[in-house]
């Protein structure tokens, strides 16, 4: 019996530590400096004059599927908003974009369910790239809602941390403005400058001016040589219901 209890104690450990390793959160996952939490004001600004309206509550006909460009976007528009079709998946603008300014309003289901990037994922891919590849803002419920800091509401995926956190409840709207400079190359591909952002979440400065070392699909990713580019928004693949966007509108600064 003695030996049993010890033999199943010896698997339990080897179990649980390979577990830990094989969970171990890659080197991007951070979980401090923990953004400090402030109360928004409100930051939903109707388009200026010069504005390309990218979604005004009536369609998508400004968007494309991201898989196959040549489908429509095949996402949910109703009550002057648009919901993810996670089915559809990612969508993406048929205009391309160098440098601009966003502006994006979006809402967490009130009554979201799931924990940490399973809950009300999606995203802004400040620039989605031919090759499949992007730079994602991240788009999550982030109130009361722990996850890794640089993949929190606010962050620039995996790369940057949000200075604060003015994430709203569930089921309130939310914006962002984004001051977005695309990347240079050398005619030899090499990079000459890198991308930069600002954010604005719910009018509070979360990213200022980073420079990204890379596309943000997957850590660690190498700049390749691209132009403009179409402005994405993702479809995420967990469970839980799906969020909603309304008043989309760029500027572009070239
Ligand atoms: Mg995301």
């Amino acid at each position: 019996m003695k030996l049993r209890i010890l033999l199943s104690c010896l698997l339990a450990s080897i179990f649980f530590t390979g577990f830990a390793q094989n969970t171990k959160p890659v080197d991007k996952e951070r979980y401090e400096p923990e953004p400090k939490v402030i109360t928004a004001g409100r930051a939903f600004i109707d388009p200026p004059s010069d504005a390309v309206v990218l979604f005004d509550g009536k369609n998508l006909n400004a968007w494309v599927s991201h898989a196959d460009t040549t489908k429509p976007a095949g996402w949910d528009v109703h009550d002057g908003v648009v919901t993810v079709k996670k089915s559809a998946g990612d969508i993406q603008t048929k205009r391309s974009f160098s440098n601009y300014q966003l502006h994006i309003e979006w809402c967490i289901p009130a009554d979201i369910s799931g924990e940490g990037q399973a809950r009300g994922n999606s995203g802004v891919y400040l620039a989605a790239l031919p090759n499949g590849s992007f730079y994602e803002l991240q788009v999550l419920d982030s109130y009361k809602n722990k996850t890794y800091v640089d993949g929190m509401a606010g962050s620039i995926y995996k790369e940057f941390i949000p200075l604060v956190n003015p994430s709203r409840k569930p089921g309130e709207w939310q914006s962002y403005d984004v001051i977005w400079t695309a990347p240079t190359f050398n005619d030899d591909g090499t990079l000459k400058t890198p991308a930069k952002a600002t954010v604005f979440f719910n009018g509070a400065l979360v990213q200022n001016n980073v420079a990204l070392t890379g596309p943000t699909w997957f850590p660690g990713q190498a700049y390749s040589k691209h132009g403009p580019a179409p402005i994405g928004l993702q479809a995420h693949g967990d469970l839980s219901k799906p969020i909603s966007y309304r008043n989309i509108w760029v500027r572009e600064l070239n």
